[in-house]
């Protein structure tokens, strides 16, 4: 089944708002058999909304938009929807009870602009939204589907899988595709290339290679009649690039760099205390981003200043004769978190974030430190010099020297 996406919305063609819905949507509908070949963006104007619609008919099975569902007058989808289809928009007293009622239970009263999120056209049924008043609409007609979703991310995703999924089952069974995606580090894009280069071209299943901040990625695409086919095509690629690449693989799919150290902690039974400085919090901040991290972070200490890592332990000698961005003085700030946490393992970040120097380091240089009972190493990195890369990069790179640092204790 063709398929494909309209985020609707002034705001996403200012660049005000980044279009994640489109995102969303576009990695869960290959499992449900639709293939996604546009995405558009169009702004709150009538003429452009119904332009696309009616492109969008001719060339595609299923369109799904986002947006432009709300109570003011530049929330035109269903108007759009309504003229494509030559319907006429009438309001629906049982929807507008239950709006209604939404408010009632908020306790207050529906202003009179929300009676337009009330409307229907013949072609169309409701698909109910719980987290807010914008009624999603399912619209079947002359073989095609369009299903209009809320903007808001929370909403959106709400109805996708409460009240999409379910009806999407039932008209898009044609072929399955699924994806595996395979997450690496250590490794050059070309390098990582080299090794699975008898994979490329083949269409069935289909090889991507990307570059992330997290490492590159491969990613298997296969399309078949049902879920166990295609999963019967991806199987032998799998295969070869876990033998290709199987040290270098640190995760599979949706699986982030996070996951992973808290996986590989929490198998040793280990525990972990940080100290950063250009990261300003972010590597415990992505720490405890995982449910349960409790388990094995004893806690972090910010210490932006020369000063504050003094008093958290560094001793002033080595940030006098090394820099305080140095390898000598990540190595005592891991050292001393660990010591003052009694954590298994102490990690430590210092670097220059940027735009100015800090005395003879250049922006943009940093390093990780990692301490256990009886040793301490680090690593140096350059990145290009801006500060949210600066600080994501390193928090990826600590992320990832604790892997490593991992993999050489033994589980249980
Ligand atoms: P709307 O349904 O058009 O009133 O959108 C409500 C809000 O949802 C907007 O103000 C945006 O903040 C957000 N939003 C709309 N479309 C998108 C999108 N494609 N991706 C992410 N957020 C969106
Ligand atoms: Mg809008």
């Amino acid at each position: 089944m063709r398929g494909e996406l309209i985020a609707i919305g002034t705001e996403l063609l200012m660049g005000e708002t980044v279009d994640t819905n489109s995102a969303y949507l576009a990695q869960r509908l290959p499992a449900m058999g639709v293939e996604v070949r546009f995405v558009n963006v169009v702004g709150d104007q009538i003429e452009d909304l119904v332009e696309i619609f009616e492109r969008g008919l001719s060339r595609s099975d299923l369109i799904i938009t986002t947006g432009g569902l709300g109570p003011t007058d530049d929330d035109l989808t269903r108007e759009a929807i309504a003229r494509v289809f030559g319907e006429k928009i009438e309001t629906d007293p049982d929807l507008l009870h239950s709006l209604q009622d939404f408010f009632r239970n908020r306790g207050t009263v529906m202003p009179p602009s929300n009676a337009k999120q009330a409307a229907l056209i013949p072609s169309s049924r409701v698909l109910s939204n719980s987290r807010g008043t914008a009624p999603g609409w399912w619209v079947e007609k002359n073989g095609r589907v369009i299903v209009a979703l809320p903007g808001v991310p929370l909403e959106m995703e709400h109805m996708w899988v409460n009240e999409v999924t379910p009806l999407l089952r039932g008209v898009a069974n044609s072929s399955v595709i699924m994806t595996r995606t395979f997450k690496t580090f250590g490794l050059s894009e070309s390098a990582v290339g080299e090794t699975v280069e008898g994979l490329f071209g083949d269409r069935n299943p289909y090889l991507g290679i990307y570059a992330r901040p997290d490492g590159i990625q491969l990613r298997l695409i296969a399309k078949g009649a049902t879920e166990r086919e295609a999963l019967g095509l991806l199987a032998p690629a799998e295969a070869q690039i876990i033998k290709a690449l199987e040290s270098n693989i640190w995760g599979v799919d949706d699986e982030t760099l996070e996951d992973r150290v808290a996986n590989m902690l929490s198998e040793r039974g280990l525990t972990v205390a940080v100290m950063e400085s250009c990261t300003g919090g972010l590597l415990s901040s992505s720490i405890t981003d995982v449910p349960g991290s409790s388990a094995f972070f004893q806690g972090g200490v910010v210490s932006y200043t020369e000063n504050s890592k003094i008093q958290n332990g560094v001793d002033p000698e080595i940030i006098k004769s090394h820099g305080v961005v140095s390898a000598s003085v990540v190595e005592s700030m891991a050292e001393s978190v660990r010591t003052s946490f009694g954590s298994d393992l102490g990690v430590g970040i210092t670097g220059v974030a940027g735009p100015d120097p800090v005395g003879e380091v250049a922006p943009g240089n940093f390093y990780i430190g990692i301490a256990w009972a009886g040793g301490v190493s680090s690593t140096h990195h350059w990145v290009p010099p801006n500060r949210s890369i600066v600080k994501r990069r390193a928090v990826v790179s600590a992320l990832i020297d604790m892997c490593n640092y991992l993999k050489t204790r033994p589980v249980g």
